[in-house]
């Protein structure tokens, strides 16, 4: 929901000189702020001339501009130049530094640098763009020079861009770069992370700046966990990388370490990614509600490596990367074959794909799928069976529903002939909607 906050204040000349603020609240779930003002700019006097107009340069009125966040630090100032100033947490008018619209008590701060004999009326406007929930497109998994990839961050950023996502997780072997250190391309959300690299298995850390303050490297089962579990704490999302890849499987003890997501789907889908859909499927009937994930571990361009190849579709409540961090978390998303590939809704009352239902409530769930291509197939799984559900007759959308006899979890997997006389691969994978029993 959107807000407005609009004051007026009336500036004394004793006030000249002077600076002070003045508070507004900021509600929960709030993406965007927009800070406006407006007071009498007008030159101090004008000529009217015979033959035209002269206006003098100096102005009546000259009132500064600052925002201070409710942690007492200044957001940024601007002076007299700037008229309005947008912040979020990926992008800020230049001046101002980008972070969280957090709830509280937020000042704008004035400063009086000239003022009139008679006073002067400021009025402001705050605009609270709030939350939605809405679909993007991103990588979780990706290189650059800075480890074995070709490209620097503002080539990653651009390319991102090119490729149709709204969002790439930096994740270099061994290698942090902190989010003050991204480059800021509108419409791309740029977020932190590593890719913990071992002898014994990969796993990457997303979302936050420093997950661990040691050393990556460790030499037994101990000192690996206490990353993990640094990571954790710190809140970085861990997931699981190409847990089956014969290259660099991953051969800790899952069941000792905290994470968050499985990487079922890494770069082009084949048998080490099959594997680990199977596996996924075993977690899942074991009753664990464990959310997959996809990434491309793009590092340079190839016939069949590109950027968003697989692309996650994340259910985000803003295009933030600590909302697009929390989505993938819960499970908000699915992972397709390309950034162009088919997307999916996937509802079950209020529930979407991650969320968990009662059974006795709720039994049937909605699925709607764009971007078919005739032939594909769509299938339901749960964990007793796979039941296809449609096969398209044509390129095209469809709406269909799916009844769960009975508690448990249920996912889709839309298959597709990629190529003529080879075996079926998925051209999209969701993460399960659960109906818990009982
Ligand atoms: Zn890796
Ligand atoms: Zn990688």
């Amino acid at each position: 929901m959107d807000h407005i906050v609009q004051f007026d204040i009336h500036i004394e000349p004793a006030r000249q000189g002077t600076y002070f603020t003045i508070p507004f609240e900021v509600p929960e779930d709030i993406e965007t702020l927009t800070l406006k003002y407006d007071y009498d700019r007008r030159p101090l006097d004008q000529q009217f001339l015979e033959n035209g107009r002269f206006s003098a340069r100096p102005k009546k009125n000259i009132i500064d501009l600052g925002l201070i966040g409710p942690d007492g630090v200044q957001v940024g100032a601007s002076g007299s130049d700037k008229d309005e100033i947008t912040v979020s947490e990926e992008y800020a008018t230049p001046g101002y530094r980008p972070c969280l619209i957090v709830p509280g008590e937020w000042q704008v701060l004035v400063g009086a640098y000239k003022v009139e004999p008679e006073g002067t009326k400021v009025s402001y406007e705050v605009r609270l763009e709030g939350k939605s929930r809405r679909l993007l497109k991103g990588d979780l998994h990706s290189h650059t020079l800075a480890s074995d990839g070709v490209h620097t961050l503002e080539e990653l950023a651009f390319k991102a861009k090119r490729n149709g996502l709204d969002f790439v997780a930096v994740t270099d072997h061994n290698q942090l770069v902190p989010k003050a250190a991204m480059p800021r391309l509108p419409g791309v959300t740029m977020i932190p992370g590593v890719e913990w690299t071992h002898f014994n298995g990969h796993a990457n850390f997303i979302g936050v700046d420093q997950p661990y303050d040691e050393p990556f490297a460790t030499n037994t089962p101990e000192e690996a966990r206490s990353r993990f579990e640094s990571a954790h704490q710190r809140g970085a999302l861990i997931t699981i990388n190409h847990p089956f890849e014969p290259v660099a499987p991953f051969q800790f003890d899952l069941q000792t370490l905290p994470f968050d997501c499985i990487e079922i789907w890494n770069g082009p889908m084949r048998e080490s990614n099959l594997k680990a859909v199977g596996y996924w499927q075993q977690l899942l009937t074991a009753g664990k509600k464990i959310p997959a994930c996809g990434g491309s571990d793009y590092h340079r361009d190839t016939p069949f490596i590109f950027l968003g190849g697989p692309t996650m579709g994340v259910y985000a409540e803003s295009a933030g990367a600590s909302d697009i961090v929390a989505a993938v978390r819960a499970g908000h998303s699915f992972i397709t074959f390309a950034p162009n590939g088919p997307t999916l809704e996937m509802t079950a009352g209020e529930a979407i794909m991650g969320d968990s239902v009662a059974w006795t409530e709720v039994k049937e769930m909605q699925i709607n799928v764009q971007g078919l291509q005739a032939g594909d197939v769509l299938r339901a799984v749960t964990a007793k069976s796979s039941e296809v559900l449609f096969t398209a007759p044509a390129d095209g959308d469809i709406e269909i529903t799916f009844d769960m006899d009975s508690p448990g979890f249920v996912r889709v997997e839309l298959l597709r002939a990629f190529l003529p006389g080879l075996p079926m691969l998925p051209a999209l994978l969701s993460n399960p909607i659960y109906f818990d029993g009982g």
